[in-house]
Formats: C-alpha cells, sequence, structure tokens
C-alpha cells in the first residue's frame, strides 16, 4: 500500500445541491495541478479528497507541495495507509511517525472511524494504539488535553489511514465555482494581490494590463508577465491581454486638462476591460484600488471611473493598510517581483496636481474633445495575449 495525500475541502461543504458540482471542478483543477508529476487516481469519498499515486514513478512529494495553492482545500497530509487491523495500524503508525514522536515531549492518538462496521470504537482504537505507542516511545508521554503531537487514524470504507498534523491549504473556493472576471493588473504591490484574492473566492480571472510603449519599456511588460506567471499556481493557467495603451494617453495629454489626465486615463482603462469582459462572459472587473492611496482613488474619483463600466468594480484591497496589503504580496509570493524598478504607465504623464475629488460632468465634459469610442476600438484591435501554464 501507497502513502497518499488526503484533501479536506473547505467551504464547499457547505453548499448543499451543488456541492456535486464544487467538488468535481475541485478534483478538476487538483488533477491538472498534480499532472506533471506523474500518474495519480484522485476521487472523493465522504468529503475528503485522496489522491493515490497510480505508480512508484509519482513524485508524490511534488504533488503534496503543488497541492498547497489549490483554492478549495481547508487542509492537506500526506497520510500511510495500512490494512484496517489493530495491529497493522499500530505497526504503522510506530514506523510511520517515528521521528515526529522521538521529536515530541507528548502526544496522543486522535481516531476518526467512518466506517462504521469496524468492530472497534474510534476510542478503542485510540486507547489501543495509544497504548502500544507509549510504551514504544517511552520518553513521549500521553498527554490528552494539550499534546504536542496529535498521531491521526482514519477507519475508511477501503483503508486504515495514519498522519500527523495536517497543513493548512489554501483555502477559498475551487477556481471555476464563482464566474470569472477581468483583473487589473500593473506592475505594482497590490493588484497582483487583489488578483489572488478574487481568484480565491472561485473566480477565473483574466488578467489585464495596459502598456505604453516606448514609454514604458518591454522590460516593464516582461514584468507584469513574470507577475501573472507567479500567479498561475493559485489561478490556473492565465492569458494576459496586454493593452497598448500609449496612443490614448498621448491624446488625453494633448487634449484634456493636465488635471483630469489620470482620472480620463482610468475611465479608458475601464471601459476597455468592461469589453474583454463582456466579450469573454465574465462579471466583474478587479482592480487593486485602496481608499486614499493615490488621488485617482478618493470615493469621487472611483465615482468617475466605475461610471462607465455596467459591471460590478471588485475592489478587495479598499480598506488595507499598505503594510498589510505588503504581508499577503510576500506570503504568495510576488512582492519581490513587484518591487522590481520599472515604470508603469500610471507614471507616465502624471499631472503635477490631479485633481482629488473630480466631479462627473466635468470629466465627461473634457472627454468630449476626444473620440472615444474610436480610441477604445483601437486599442481592443491592438491586444497582444500572451498564454500562460501553471509553473511553466
Ligand atoms: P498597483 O496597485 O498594483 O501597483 P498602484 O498602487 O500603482 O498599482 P494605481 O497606479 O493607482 O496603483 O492603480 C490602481 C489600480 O489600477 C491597480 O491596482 C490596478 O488594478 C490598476 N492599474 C494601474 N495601472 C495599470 C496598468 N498599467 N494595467 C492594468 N491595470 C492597471
Ligand atoms: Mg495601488
Amino acid at each position: 500500500m501507497n502513502d497518499i495525500i488526503l484533501l479536506k475541502q473547505g467551504e464547499i461543504v457547505l453548499k448543499g445541491l451543488n456541492r456535486r458540482g464544487f467538488e468535481q471542478k475541485l478534483i478538476a483543477n487538483v488533477v491538472r495541478r498534480i499532472k506533471p508529476f506523474g500518474e495519480f487516481k484522485v476521487y472523493a469519498l465522504q468529503s475528503t479528497i485522496y489522491v493515490e499515486p497510480k505508480d512508484d514513478c509519482a513524485d508524490l512529494d511534488g504533488a503534496f507541495e503543488a497541492i498547497g495553492t489549490v483554492f478549495g482545500i481547508v487542509s492537506y497530509t500526506r497520510a500511510a495507509a495500512c490494512p484496517k487491523d489493530l495491529d497493522a495500524i499500530t505497526a504503522k503508525a510506530i514506523e510511520y511517525l517515528g521521528d515526529e514522536m522521538r521529536g515530541a515531549k507528548s502526544f496522543k492518538v486522535e481516531t476518526k472511524r467512518s466506517d462504521k462496521a469496524f468492530p472497534h470504537s474510534s476510542i478503542e482504537i485510540s486507547q489501543y494504539v495509544g497504548g502500544l505507542m507509549a510504551e514504544a516511545f517511552l520518553d513521549t508521554e500521553v498527554d490528552v488535553h494539550s499534546p504536542e503531537l496529535v498521531v491521526h487514524i482514519e477507519v475508511r470504507d477501503l483503508a486504515a489511514y495514519v498522519h500527523s498534523a495536517p497543513r493548512p491549504g489554501a483555502g477559498g473556493m475551487p477556481v471555476g465555482t464563482n464566474g470569472s472576471a477581468v483583473s487589473l493588473l500593473s506592475g505594482g504591490i497590490d493588484s497582483p494581490v487583489s488578483t489572488h484574492m478574487i481568484a480565491k473566492r472561485g473566480v477565473k480571472i483574466i488578467p489585464v494590463h495596459f502598456f505604453s510603449f516606448p514609454y514604458t519599456s518591454e522590460a516593464a511588460k516582461e514584468k507584469v508577465i513574470e507577475l501573472a506567471r507567479l500567479l498561475t499556481p493559485y489561478c490556473g493557467r492565465l492569458t494576459v491581454e496586454i493593452v497598448p495603451f500609449t496612443r490614448i494617453q498621448e491624446e488625453i495629454k494633448d487634449k484634456c486638462p493636465e488635471e483630469l489626465f489620470t482620472i480620463i486615463m482610468r475611465r479608458f482603462m475601464m471601459r476597455i476591460s468592461e469589453k474583454i469582459a463582456l466579450y469573454n462572459g465574465c462579471e466583474a472587473l478587479v482592480t487593486g484600488e485602496n481608499l486614499g492611496q493615490a488621488a485617482s482613488q478618493t470615493m469621487k474619483a472611483m465615482t468617475c471611473t466605475e461610471a462607465v463600466s455596467s459591471l460590478p468594480v471588485l475592489r478587495p484591497l479598499i480598506g488595507f493598510d499598505k503594510s498589510e496589503i505588503v504581508l499577503r504580496a510576500r506570503a504568495i509570493g510576488t512582492f519581490e517581483t513587484s518591487i522590481l524598478p520599472y515604470e508603469d504607465c500610471c507614471t507616465v504623464f502624471t499631472p503635477r496636481h490631479p485633481k482629488l475629488h473630480p466631479v462627473l460632468s466635468e470629466v465627461e465634459e473634457a472627454e468630449k474633445a476626444l473620440d472615444v469610442d474610436a480610441l477604445v476600438d483601437e486599442a481592443l484591435a491592438g491586444i497582444e495575449r500572451v498564454r500562460l501554464e501553471v509553473g511553466e
């Protein structure tokens, strides 16, 4: 019998009638994620998902690490399988968890018995195995209240499994169970985090980046692609839509009041993002905006930017402090790339005194100097798409 990986599903177990669909999606996402590590059988039984290697060539360590970024899993653990027999379970626990037992001052055994036909109760199993383990590891005391190590035994339909503390999973809901959204991805710290947060709620993401060549360099574009690549373990494969933005910015600079430059530019980002979203059947836009962080992120400014979109604009970072965003960026592994010093289109032609509290009617008036539809269509026609597979 081989080691296996056991996954506990998160909130999806609460979804009643939809549960089956959620579970299928999670299984499909896990299968896709661990494919590079060999052949596995992945199936669900009693709200646990089992990942079993089909042969000895499978890289169980690699699969185990990869599973840590799949949304929809609350915890996961490697477990050793053994026959459903008290002595076989004890022998397996002593062998498999020997190092951890020797390293711990105290332990207890906790048993779950989902096979109700098994002739011993959970308590009997725990007592039996715990007693023999205490004899085998004389320096490790039994402590049922606050043990350092919990030895988990699960007696299930096909076999018994032994494991120690599960690791926390990525949480959230399986990507693809909650619709899809366009996420505006700049090269900064915030937008990779906002993208991650919305993907975590089960949303399939299409990243969109506005690119102002030659004002922003090829290296700046590569940086954004790298950020998207770092997000693929969470989001699954991504196609980054890179929108040429230079002409729009030049037109705004030439024809609109300087103090409204940023707000008008951001309205173009919203219009184009909405078009891409609707074309792809997405239901929302996502930004890394954060209340008061910049002139374009006051409430009045956001009123003006979202006025051009019929889709809801999700701003998961709206109430965070920068330090909280940085913590998350570090945790998901995007921070170091985000702080590389490349320019973003938002820093091109930045007004000296941007209007902090723009009035919608004034902004609309100022935009009359532009052929908005033609500019949007031209940008959409020039989109470059970059496909990224997970972990490529
Ligand atoms: P980030 O927040 O990621 O760096 P920022 O702190 O520089 O961006 P802003 O420049 O004000 O903040 O941008 C606010 C939001 O607008 C970003 O979080 C992102 O969602 C979107 N955005 C800004 N620039 C771009 C761009 N070049 N392409 C796509 N989206 C962008
Ligand atoms: Mg920001």
